[in-house]
């Protein structure tokens, strides 16, 4: 097609103008990839015969009972209170698009995960942004002063992709008491598994509480199957219903499905390697301290450098030192917690970054 000529198809402008989802940079052989908070382990023998197992001429179990009826266990909930989807961001996308039409707003904190200004985009609404405070944490008062007559939805992200503060039970019980409850809220636990501060928000200790509220969890972290895509949802069944509506059918595999169940099946090696990742998080932490860095205490798989407008030449001197971070706008670098063999490279690159900073 030539430059001249218009495109045939309408397609709808908004649309059109919006970047598609960038994903963290892949990274060289001898590098490693430390930029899309995945875990580095290779999954277990269990993962690997279920999958092993798996039929792939025949469609999935579209609702995914017998994961759901797992974790439904789990969370002392009934089935038709837990909802799978291809990753916790294809539920996002669900229930936002359940709650939020052109016009609508959907508040949450900002910086926070990149895909939340997409999804609201793409169904129209609006975007309400409330700034991070300068240690990191969603400032709730704030998020709750932002919801009006149009809001729909409410996100809140702990702990918080990329800034990895947590929000506490208190201050989450307290911000639902200044949520009107005809707005939902989505309390996005990526990343809970990798929390020891006892005094995190833990949305399985809140079911059956609220009317508004849903959970969203993922296997993709603590559990390693991020390739596989399956996350899920615990919250009130209507709410649950209207994602399963807009959810795209049989899109959680059913390779998906038995890589979950086997990882449930065995937690224990799979919630030491999370231990060991939140060890090497802190240890990592604390060196960059030492180095000088003002970095909010992280609490999930990964931790964040405000390098503000050098982002882009901090990105460049890890790139030299064999890590792929992730770089983020002009706000900040985030560097996933990754093979313990990374961390050398990790600290020489951070000190030379600190160092070259005016
Ligand atoms: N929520 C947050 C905060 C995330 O960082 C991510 C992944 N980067 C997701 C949700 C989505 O994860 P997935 O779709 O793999 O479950």
């Amino acid at each position: 097609m030539t430059a001249d000529r218009q495109p045939p198809v309408r397609l709808r402008p908004e649309i059109v103008a919006l970047a598609a989802y960038a994903q963290g940079k892949p990274a060289a052989h001898d590098a490693f990839k430390l930029s899309s908070n995945e875990n580095p382990f290779e999954p277990i023998e269990a993962v690997r015969e279920a999958i092993a197992g798996s039929s792939i001429n025949r469609y999935p179990d579209a609702s995914g009972r017998v994961v759901r009826a797992r974790i439904a266990e789990r969370f002392g909930v009934s089935e038709q209170e837990v909802h799978l989807g291809a990753g916790s961001v294809s539920i996002l996308a669900q229930l936002i698009q359940a709650a939020a039409a052109p016009g609508d707003e959907v508040v949450y904190a900002w910086r926070s995960f990149e895909a939340y200004p997409g999804l609201v985009a793409v169904c129209g609404a609006t975007s309400v942004t409330v700034p991070i405070r300068a240690d990191g944490r969603h400032d709730l008062d704030a998020m709750a002063a932002a919801i009006t007559d149009r809001t729909r939805v409410v996100i809140v992200c702990s702990p918080n992709n990329p800034t990895g503060s947590i929000v506490t039970a208190q201050e989450f019980e307290r911000f639902m008491q200044l949520v009107p409850n005809d707005v939902l809220v989505l309390l996005d636990e990526a990343y809970i598994e990798f929390v020891t501060d006892p005094t995190v928000v833990n949305g399985r200790t809140l079911t059956g509480r609220y009317p508004n509220l849903v959970v969203l969890r993922t296997f993709s972290k603590a559990y390693g199957l991020a390739g596989l895509r399956i996350g899920y949802a615990v919250g009130p069944e209507y709410i649950l219903n209207a994602a399963r509506s807009t959810a795209i059918p049989l899109s959680v595999t059913e390779q998906a499905q038995l890589a979950a169940m086997a990882s449930l099946d065995n937690e224990d090696v799979l919630l030491e390697r999370v231990r060991d990742l939140a060890v090497l998080r802190d240890e990592i932490w604390s060196a960059l301290r030492e180095q000088g860095w003002d970095s909010p205490k992280p609490h999930g798989n990964f931790i964040w450098l405000e390098t503000k407008q050098f982002t882009e030449r901090a990105a460049g001197i890890f790139s030299e030192h064999g890590i792929v971070a992730r770089a983020l706008g002009t706000d900040g670098i985030r560097i996933s917690i990754g093979e313990k063999e990374s961390v050398a490279s990790l600290l020489r690159a951070s000190e030379e970054v600190v160092r070259s900073l005016p």
